[in-house]
């Protein structure tokens, strides 16, 4: 395919902000094309139990996700699966280009590229990603049947991801670098209450270690932050859950960024450093880091979109 499809609204990226900014650009009559990108629905396709999206007590998090891609198609949102690989904010209209070899030319662009899954950067971890490590539970738990597993992080991910994989595992060990978790307090009372999870205070990742063929983990080894004393810990399983970093590549040469990479934004508006591009969702957003702080913002963006096409009007 090499076409090129043009829009008065790109939006790009099909998290909680990217569909809800589709919704309201399309309820403007902004006919607004929207591309998916590697992960359609976003991060929340990821989790499971969603129970802090107001008037769902409880939602699985592909089921959310799916609702709001139907809301913003049926809204009027055109939406592409594709991934964008470059961008051109230089001149209006800016250009954008797609793996599938489509070009769109946008008016105005919305960034809703959310975030990704940051990693400690330790050679083992590159070595066994695939092979016993990983980042997300929900899609690997399932192959740690009866096994003992580690988690890395005190945040809400670390805490739901060995909430979760005692579904699987005979032992969860929480690995901490603090003796504080960072969760929310009604998940840190789950994990405390769950005897399947032993916390590990004050220590740090130091190696992971496994067989080479088949390549797997064995174990780990931990160190404590005060006094350097090595703890092994045998287990199948690493799961990282250290936070997320904004996935900014298509930007980060182009729009002001800040707080490790987060574009920066207009104060209470979603407007970045080149008129006519908006930016919603976690890759402005250094402090919620919510669904519902994302979706405000697609909703803002969209907002913002159609008056900034009215006064070029
Ligand atoms: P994301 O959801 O990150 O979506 C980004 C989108 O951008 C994706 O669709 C991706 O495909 C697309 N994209 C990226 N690059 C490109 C590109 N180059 N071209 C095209 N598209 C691209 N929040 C809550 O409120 N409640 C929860 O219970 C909750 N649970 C969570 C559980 C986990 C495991 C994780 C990781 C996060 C959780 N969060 C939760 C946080 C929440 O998921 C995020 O705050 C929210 O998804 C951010 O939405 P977003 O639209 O900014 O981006
Ligand atoms: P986070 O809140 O940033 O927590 C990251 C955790 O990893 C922190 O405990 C941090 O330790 C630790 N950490 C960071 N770098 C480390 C390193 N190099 N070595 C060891 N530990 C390290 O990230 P998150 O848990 O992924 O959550 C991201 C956002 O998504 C948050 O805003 C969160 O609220 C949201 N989220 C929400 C839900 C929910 O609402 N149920 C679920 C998941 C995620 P310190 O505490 O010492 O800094």
């Amino acid at each position: 395919m090499s076409e090129t499809k043009h829009t008065k609204l790109l939006i790009i990226g099909s998290g909680p902000a990217g569909y809800t900014a589709g919704i309201y650009g399309s309820r403007a009559m902004l006919e607004p094309v929207l591309v998916q990108g590697m992960q359609p629905g976003g991060q929340l396709t990821i989790t499971t139990e969603v129970e802090n999206w107001p008037s769902r007590k409880e939602v699985q998090g592909p089921d959310l996700m799916v609702e709001m891609e139907e809301h913003a198609r049926t809204a009027g949102t055109e939406i592409i699966a594709d991934h964008i690989s470059e961008l051109d904010l230089s001149r209006r209209p800016f250009t954008a280009k797609g793996e599938t070899g489509m070009t769109y030319t946008a008016d105005s662009v919305i960034l809703a590229t959310g975030a990704q899954a940051k990693w400690l950067g330790l050679p083992s971890e590159e070595k066994f990603k695939g092979f016993g490590v990983s980042a997300c539970a929900t899609c690997d738990g399932f192959f740690y049947r009866g096994d003992e597993i580690v988690v890395i992080g005190g945040g809400n991910s670390a805490v739901e991801e060995a909430l979760f994989l005692t579904k699987f595992a005979s032992k969860v060990t929480l690995i901490h670098r603090r003796d504080e978790l960072r969760a929310e307090k009604i998940l840190q009372n789950r994990l405390l209450k769950n005897e399947k999870i032993v916390p590990l205070w004050f220590h740090e990742l130091d190696e992971i270690y496994g067989s080479e063929d088949p390549l797997g983990v064995e174990g780990v080894k931990v160190r404590h932050v005060e006094t350097g004393e090595i703890t092994d810990i045998p287990c199948k399983g690493v799961f990282i859950a250290i936070g997320h970093a904004p996935s900014n590549e298509l930007v980060k040469d182009t729009l002001e960024t800040h707080m490790g990479g987060y574009v920066v934004t207009a104060p209470d508006s979603t407007a970045t450093s080149i008129p006519g591009v908006f930016a919603a969702g976690d890759i402005t957003d250094f402090k919620y880091r919510q669904a519902i702080t994302s979706a405000g913002m697609g909703c803002m963006a969209a907002l913002e979109a159609e008056h900034f096409l009215s006064e070029q009007e």
